[in-house]
């Protein structure tokens, strides 16, 4: 009776190996409560005067022992959905697979509360061992089994500003090791989404994977197939927009989680002719994100599949194909490959298709066009992309340069720059036949139509 008082006031076995958490105080771990989102503690605040617990869990406890910059704030509480959802106003409950509470503070901050999760036999999973349905509520010991790698398990109290840990998360922290929580391959088996995120934390946050995570991750990529494609875009957005995206695709294919279950993968790390072009767009989407500047979905998958068109588009025309219809028939071939796996959402494909069909219109550059492209609403995505085919020795520096310059020049300067590089009086040109040195993608015409 004694000796387990004693183990529950002390988490300590006979053997000395602790049972209960690790609950560790501010002088170890640093974390003060003003470096937590205000929204966040809002939230946890409100929770624990009404009775519940509640803590901030996840990347941000993480990243701030890393001595990084939280991405977002995550609660874990007690309270049920319901029970959150009553306290805050603006607040709704999401998902149905994983219930959760979005509550909002001003324009568009979202702090995510999750309820604590119970033990595994209340999950519903597939003939795979997938969890397809997670809503059993537990307490904080079994929701912390729950969560996926150690170092995300760490739960953080503002009030009291203590880190709880329960599976070593903060010798991981350390040690800079990413290693999961329980028996690796039936965690990944329960959702191969961590197969992606191990690769994606891994790589972001400069982690090792520990020997006993890693060792069954290559064998398991299968899995990926099982995964519903919306979710697997989810995981695709998250990795290219970390900031680390060209890292976080040579992390997957380190793993080699890359391979025939997702062909995005395959095209953009396998195509030596790309490669340059779709490092400097990575590099360039990273650099964004890094200085908090919006970023286009589209035009990033536009560039990551930009090889593949091109590839299909050449062979559309050597059989014979007109260059127009070749290239429109390209795009749809290069998107229906990807759909099947990863469903790109509809308004990110009309982006990418719009950016793709400019490209041939930047080749002409007399008469009346390049007056009606700059006036295309979707013109600077174009651009860009022109540059960057440019800057990848694809596409003519020359070109990309004239489209600088014309950009910005005054109306007489325009025409001026029209006739220079036509040779000839813009009325003319129509009748003019194009001269050889001039690229054959001209022949493409309008490729972008009138829009
Ligand atoms: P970041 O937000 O920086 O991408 P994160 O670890 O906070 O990283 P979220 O997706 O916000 O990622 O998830 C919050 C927390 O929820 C995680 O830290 C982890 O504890 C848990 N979690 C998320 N996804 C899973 C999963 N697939 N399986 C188990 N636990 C998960
Ligand atoms: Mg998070």
């Amino acid at each position: 009776m004694i000796q387990k008082l004693i183990r529950r006031v002390f988490g300590k076995r006979k053997s000395g190996k602790p049972t209960g958490p690790v609950v560790v105080p501010v002088q170890q771990h640093g974390i003060q409560r003003s470096e937590i989102a205000s929204s966040a503690l809002k939230v946890t605040d409100k929770l624990q005067e009404a009775g519940y617990e509640a803590y901030v869990v996840g990347g941000a406890v993480r990243d701030l022992l890393l001595g990084k910059h939280p991405k977002d704030f995550d609660v874990a509480t007690s309270a049920t959905p319901e029970q959150v959802h009553a306290l805050f106003r603006r607040s709704r409950i999401i998902g149905k697979r994983f219930r959760i509470v979005h509550v909002t503070f001003g324009r568009d901050e979202v702090i995510e509360v999750t309820t604590f999760r119970g033990d595994s036999d209340g999950q519903v999973t597939d003939d795979a061992g997938r969890i397809l349905h997670d809503n059993v509520w537990g307490n904080q010991e079994q929701d912390a089994r729950r969560r996926d790698f150690t170092v995300n398990a760490l739960y953080y109290n503002p009030a009291t500003q203590e880190v709880i840990d329960y599976h070593r998360g903060m010798d991981d922290i350390a040690a800079k090791r990413l290693a999961i929580i329980g028996d690796p391959v039936q965690r990944f088996r329960e959702d191969p989404v961590r197969l992606l995120r191990a690769a994606r934390l891994a790589a972001k946050l400069e982690l090792t994977i520990s020997e006993e995570t890693r060792k069954p991750i290559a064998g398991m990529g299968e899995l990926l197939q099982n995964v519903p494609a919306a979710r697997l875009f989810d995981e695709m957005l998250k990795l290219l927009f970390s900031g680390h995206a060209w890292q976080c695709l040579h992390q997957l294919r380190e793993e080699g989680l890359h391979h025939g279950f997702f062909p995005l993968l395959d095209v953009i790390l396998e195509q030596p002719m790309g490669e340059r072009f779709v490092q400097l767009a990575l590099d360039n989407t990273d650099q964004r994100i890094r200085e908090d500047k919006p970023v286009s979905v589209g035009f990033l998958f536009a560039a990551l599949l930009w090889h593949e068109v091109l590839a299909a588009w050449k062979d559309r025309q050597a059989k014979g194909e007109l260059p127009t219809p070749a290239l429109f028939d390209a795009m749809d071939q290069v998107l229906e490959v990807q759909e099947e796996k990863l469903a790109i959402p509809r308004r990110y494909s009309v982006t990418m298709k719009e950016v793709w069909a400019l490209q041939p219109r930047f080749e002409q550059r007399a008469g009346k066009r390049p007056f009606r492209l700059l006036e295309h609403p979707r013109f600077r995505a174009g651009y860009d992309f022109l540059a960057l085919r440019a800057e990848s020795g694809e596409a003519d520096t020359e070109l990309a340069q004239w489209w600088e310059r014309f950009q910005v020049a005054e109306g007489s300067e325009r025409e001026h720059m029209l006739v220079k590089e036509d040779g000839a009086p813009a009325k003319k040109r129509r009748r003019r036949k194009r001269k050889p040195s001039e690229p054959a993608v001209e022949a493409g015409g309008d490729a972008g139509g009138n829009e």
